[in-house]
């Protein structure tokens, strides 16, 4: 008997991050035996409903889950995507995925048409590689980084396109490369997991990838590391650990949260704790030959920059993390058909490399917001636009 999920009665911040580690492991014990064709064993069903029935729980305060931080703090918390994506995993394990998919069609507007599109742009495609970032495009959205667990249906759908239809499938993040293997739950081996931009990379035997930074610069970045640490430390900076991205360290990278997306931080306070990160990185690296700042308004990204031929000094971004994957992994972007997925701007550079190798390169984006749509359609005409990450996932897991 594996360990499964009991109903508890979430107290702590803590408490809530054990449970959703634990809904990992029982996600991936679904996601295997459903990938390998065998029937889901009949506890993880229990367990999946004993996971939502204690989020559902939790008192809920002026819309947010309150939680303990302890010493007689409390935080409120959005719990909307772990608490839809667990209702998700039981329909689509108790009524079966034509159900599954028949219910995800109710709930989004224009689901088949968006479908019937995808489908169409790949039709009797075989892919060199698949490179897709995860929030947002192939995940749904989730308040926090650490418990955006992979659901079950989304681990199936894409597993089952990439054994049927890539070569080379790499899902692409800013996010760091630990916190991404602990949030998957498709089986190892079948997914390249790039993180930090693509600076680093866990590839499908396990062995991880680095794109080498310089002694001086990785001294740079620890330095200010070091200094991020004592800041976040201080008792008027420690909230900003605690919301939306928190504080993290990527490879080449770090990112500390100033803003969640309920606005939880008074603006005005929101402001000044960025002008206090921007002196501080000022105080680091005077010549600003080090760094880059990036304020997306709710993370403050601080990037090493790199250089580059023809652009000179930069800030490394997604476009050049599949330069290097391309080299380091053999994707041969240059030498046939790539799907790219994303949904902001920042995913806009993994397309342009990919054009720029090759034009047999293809787009799905999701994404409402026109200009960006506009900016993806301007760059190849075979891109599609959808506006849920759902869409792009049924695209891809019934191809
Ligand atoms: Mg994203």
């Amino acid at each position: 008997m594996m360990a499964g999920i009991d109903l508890v009665e979430l107290k702590t911040l803590k408490d809530f991050y054990a449970l959703m580690a634990a809904s990992r492991e029982v996600r991936r014990r679904a996601v295997a035996d459903l990938v390998g064709g065998r029937p889901v064993d009949g506890d993880i069903t229990a367990s999946l409903s004993n996971l939502l029935a204690s989020l559902e729980a939790v008192e809920e305060i002026d819309g947010r889950k309150r939680l303990s931080l302890g010493g007689g703090r409390t935080i409120g918390l959005d719990m909307s995507y772990e608490i839809d994506e667990a209702r998700k995993d039981i329909f689509y394990l108790e009524e079966g995925e034509e159900t599954f998919l028949e219910m995800l069609g109710d709930f989004h507007p224009g689901f088949d048409d968006h479908v019937d599109r995808g489908r169409e742009l790949l039709r009797g495609v075989d892919l060199n590689c698949l490179v897709s970032d995860r929030d947002g495009t192939v995940n749904n959205y989730c308040a926090r980084y650490l418990t955006s667990i992979q659901s079950v249906y989304n681990a199936v759908f894409l597993t089952r396109f990439a054994r049927a239809h890539v070569r080379r499938p790499v899902i692409l993040t800013s996010a760091p490369l630990d916190g991404l293997v602990r949030i998957s739950v498709s089986p190892d081996g079948e997914f390249y997991y790039a993180a930090s931009k693509g600076r680093e990379c866990l590839d499908r035997e396990g062995g991880v990838r680095r794109l080498a930074i310089s002694p001086e610069k990785q001294e740079a970045m620890d330095g200010l590391n070091a200094r991020l640490t004592e800041l976040t430390g201080r008792p008027e900076y420690e909230k900003f650990t605690l919301i939306g991205s928190g504080l993290q360290f990527k490879f080449g990278q770090s990112t500390v949260a100033r803003q969640d997306i309920n606005g939880s931080i008074d603006k005005a306070e929101s402001e000044g704790f960025l002008a206090v990160l921007e002196s501080l990185t000022a105080e680091l690296d005077p010549g600003a030959r080090n760094f880059r700042i990036e304020d997306t308004g709710l993370d403050v990204e601080i990037i090493l920059t790199v250089e580059t031929e023809g652009e000179g000094l930069k800030d490394f971004d997604k476009g050049d993390g599949v330069k290097f994957l391309d080299s380091e992994l053999g994707l041969s972007l240059a030498d046939g058909a790539s799907l790219i997925c994303g949904d902001t701007a920042s995913d806009v550079p993994m397309l342009e490399t990919a054009l720029g190798l090759s034009p047999d390169a293809r787009a799905i984006f999701v994404t409402e917001k026109k200009e960006l749509a506009e900016r993806v359609t301007g760059l190849t005409d075979a891109a599609l636009i959808v506006p849920e990450p759902d869409m792009l996932v049924a695209i891809l897991g019934t191809l």
